[in-house]
């Protein structure tokens, strides 16, 4: 397919590339960025590789989230005047956890076709070879860095039902393990995915207290998935409850402590009221 034969329809297309492994880019992916008029980067210069691969010789622009604002304007125009643009980010699906989704949203609204040229996602590889239950799971995106808003997200998650997907980084992964292991209990079962699609792929699997001594000893090298199995629906301990609701009273009010109680454990808010305010007068 040459640039002038055209056989795309003009919009904005939303290109999925490869999270390591540049075999995994689709077919289709390299067809529609030779032939489109112009590819949005997140970084050119990341970009320039997988177009050297399979000599796409588009030209380049980059969009990131420093200066999407100034560049939207100027891509809509040109999507509205007929052109065809590819979307891609660094690696892996755009928009997964990467900029894109205010120039869809608004190359929606202007009346401008907005396709997906579906492929690699670190989410989706991960869930698809580390043996959790896929039936339900949650993406929660990048846990935050810091460790008192981390605790309250982590706590957000205790009672969410399926699989637990988060992205993390190896400097703050022994971290994160342990304010997962604070919320969702020691025993919670967990995969961590490493550098998947690339040379030095990893699965291990582990509770989240092994992961934990695990990663503090050994700190993990390169991109990262964590997946947190889904809990068992055991009977709270009253121990559980307190352990619970003492850890929530630390950032939280007891009306929200023990909202955050019952919905985790399954108890009572009744009961998990009056504990926590027990607690909070002790
Ligand atoms: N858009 C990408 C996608 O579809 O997966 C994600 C971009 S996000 C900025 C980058 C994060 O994705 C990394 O910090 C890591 O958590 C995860 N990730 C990306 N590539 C990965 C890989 N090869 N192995 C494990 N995790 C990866």
């Amino acid at each position: 397919m040459t640039k002038d034969s055209k056989q795309v329809k003009p919009g904005l297309y939303v290109t999925a590339t490869p999270i390591g492994n540049l075999g995994d880019v689709t077919y289709r992916a390299i067809e529609t960025m030779k032939t489109a008029d112009l590819i949005l980067c997140e970084d050119t210069r990341q970009t320039a590789k997988l177009c050297a691969a399979y000599q796409v010789t588009t030209p380049r622009q980059a969009y990131h989230d420093h200066n999407a604002t100034q560049a939207r304007p100027g891509i809509l125009k040109k999507l509205q005047d007929g052109q065809t643009i590819c979307l891609v980010s660094d690696a892996g699906t755009p928009l997964i956890a990467d900029p894109g989704y205010k120039l869809v949203r608004e190359a929606r609204r202007a009346g401008v076709d907005v396709f997906p040229l579906p492929g690699p996602s670190a989410v989706t590889a991960a869930l698809s070879a580390a043996g959790a239950s896929t039936d339900r799971f949650t993406f929660a995106g990048f846990p935050p860095p810091k460790k008192a808003a981390r605790e309250t997200f982590m706590r957000d998650f205790s009672s969410t039902p399926g699989t637990l997907v988060f992205y993390e980084t190896g400097p703050r992964l022994a971290d994160c393990l342990a304010a997962m292991a604070r919320a969702f209990g020691d025993g919670r079962a967990c995969v961590v995915a490493r550098e998947l699609t690339k040379i030095h792929e990893e699965f291990r699997e582990g509770d989240l207290a092994s992961l934990h001594a695990h990663y503090a000893q050994t700190p993990a090298k390169g991109e990262i998935v964590i997946l947190v199995f889904p809990g068992e629906t055991t009977q709270s301990t009253p121990e559980d409850v307190d352990a619970f609701l003492t850890n929530a009273l630390s950032d939280m009010t007891v009306k929200d402590a023990a909202r955050a109680a019952a919905d985790a454990l399954g108890v009572s808010r009744k009961e998990a009221y009056e504990r926590a305010l027990a607690l909070r007068k002790a």
